[in-house]
């Protein structure tokens, strides 16, 4: 640190590596980590970008195009246009903008951001907040002073350009540590923080149907669950399901009712509900095995993440694991034994088949 200190002092007044060739000294930083999409701006401005390669359709930045761009004008800015699957949030929060005020009456309705990688060139709150989102989805702005930015519109002026405005030059920061990223330490696209579902939902505008958001959004939430152990009250919940879609009423309503309850039990920290969905799922097919479903589980179990989801599931509740878990093989109609063993070939970890011993829960009558 010592070092650093005296190589700075010795440095000045001349500016630091990459400073007078923005676009020259970093696109091959970027493009390595797969931040392809380098776009060339004039030296210390932020606009114009380069003609065709912004928007839903802009070209994709070859690396020879970026070396191009590099030879012809080094001292040009860099900005980023995001890759598929990558949504900037950027908060304005300086002179009349109150971008921070727009943040912070969000986070308070759909619970707070998390912490993640943030471009700026200004004192946070301002930045632009990278996560990680579904692709297929349009996008809207938040409000007063926050914009989104993603591959189909705008584009982030990044480190190590000149801002005109701030008379400061851009910078990738740590939200949680608030420590400055040299470029070769970039995170990937793909390991940006996940946008939380109630923001994805909240934000996103259907470039498909509802349908397709709820799907992309359940889908999201359901990988924040744990597979096992599955608990006392998910393994009555599922109990309960499978006995319903057995008692000879509509199989679609009980399969409805079930996975709306599993999913409500989930998102109070019950625990084991991607495993008691999959057991629900094969009992409601079987069940229903005289007709096509044609997706009729899922569009349910996304349809109640939808309804009755209101953030990430609680860390975890505290009833009893049961010593012994239900098997599928039991819980559909048993009179159809191979469609049991055939569904016994992708059974979930944890879940023991009984083929020769039955294994009752505690609470199996
Ligand atoms: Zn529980």
């Amino acid at each position: 640190m010592a070092d650093l200190t005296r190589k700075r002092g010795r440095r000045r007044p001349s500016p630091r590596k990459g400073h007078r060739t923005p676009f020259a000294s970093a696109f091959e930083a970027y493009q390595a980590r797969g931040w392809s999409n380098t776009l060339l701006l004039p030296p210390r401005k932020k606009t114009p970008p380069p003609r065709g390669f912004t928007g839903w359709g802009g070209k994709a930045v070859s690396e020879k195009q970026a070396r191009r761009w590099a030879r012809e004008q080094p001292s040009g800015n860099i900005a980023l246009r995001p890759p598929q699957g990558v949504l900037g949030i950027d908060v304005d929060n300086y002179g009349d903008k109150r971008g921070g005020a727009t943040l912070e009456l969000w986070e308070r309705e759909l619970g707070p951001l998390p912490q993640t990688l943030v471009s700026t060139s200004r004192p946070l709150p301002s930045g632009i907040r990278w996560f990680g989102v579904p692709v297929g989805l349009g996008w809207q702005d938040v409000g007063d002073g926050v914009e989104v930015i993603h591959e189909g519109h705008r584009y982030a002026v990044t480190a190590p350009s000149w801002n005109p405005l701030s008379r400061t030059r851009y910078r990738w920061v740590h939200e949680a540590s608030g420590e400055t990223i040299p470029l070769e330490g970039l995170p990937r696209p793909s390991d940006l923080a996940q946008l939380p579902v109630v923001w994805i939902r909240a934000l996103s505008c259907e470039a498909g149907s509802p349908a397709v958001v709820d799907a992309h959004a359940g889908e999201a939430w359901l990988g924040l669950l744990d597979d096992e152990p599955v608990c006392a009250k998910t393994c009555r919940l599922t109990e309960d399901a499978c006995e319903e879609l057995r008692g000879g009423g509509s199989r679609h309503h009980a399969m409805l009712v079930g996975s709306a309850r599993l999913i409500r039990a989930a998102q109070d920290g019950h625990r084991g509900v991607r495993s008691a969905l999959r057991i629900l799922r094969d009992a409601f097919e079987h069940a229903a095995r005289d007709r096509p479903t044609l997706g009729e589980f899922d569009r349910a179990v996304h349809g109640a993440i939808a309804k009755f989801t209101d953030g990430p599931p609680a860390a975890r509740c505290w009833c009893p694991t049961p010593r012994k878990q239900r098997t599928r093989s039991e819980i559909p109609d048993r009179r159809d034994g191979s469609a049991a063993r055939r569904r016994g070939a992708h059974r979930p970890r944890g879940v023991r088949p009984t083929a020769s011993r039955r294994e009752p829960l505690e609470r199996d009558r």
